[in-house]
Parts: structure tokens; C-alpha cells; sequence
């Protein structure tokens, strides 16, 4: 009986600790959560990582398709086959 209750005191201190100890979703590095002005990450340089990831995503996702610039291609091509 005793063994068991110090094992459940051994898992709780463990999910305490995690809790606490959260890791920085940009290196996975444990973060210090008190006193941290950029958690939930590591350092200002993880926080600026992880900001420039979204930034771009956000900013290739309406620049991506140009199909007007096929029939321009097409036009060229014409050109360089006559001799
Ligand atoms: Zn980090």
C-alpha cells in the first residue's frame, strides 16, 4: 500500500512539473514560465522565429498563382520559331 501512494506522489510531482515546465513550441527547450516576458517560448529570438513562420504563410498564400502569365510565354515562343 505504501509503495503504491509513493508511486501516485511520484506521477502527480511529475505532472506538476510539467505543468511548470513548459516547453518552447519553437526549440522544445524547457521554459521558465515565471518572469518570462516571451513565453510560452524560450527566448525573444524563438518568439520572433515563430512570428516570422506565420508572418510568411500568410503572406505566400496570395502571391502564389499567376496564370496570366502563360499566354505571354506563348506569344514569345511564337516569335523565336520563325526563322
Ligand atoms: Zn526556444
Amino acid at each position: 500500500m505504501e509503495g503504491r501512494s509513493e508511486r501516485l506522489l511520484f506521477h502527480f510531482a511529475f505532472l506538476i512539473l510539467d505543468y511548470f515546465m513548459m516547453k518552447c513550441p519553437n526549440c522544445s527547450k524547457p521554459v521558465e514560465w515565471q518572469d518570462n516576458p516571451h513565453r510560452p517560448f524560450c527566448s525573444e529570438r524563438c518568439k520572433l522565429i515563430d512570428f516570422g513562420r506565420w508572418a510568411d504563410e500568410e503572406y505566400r498564400v496570395p502571391a502564389e498563382p499567376a496564370p496570366v502569365a502563360n499566354e505571354d510565354e506563348r506569344s514569345t515562343v511564337r516569335d523565336e520559331e520563325e526563322p
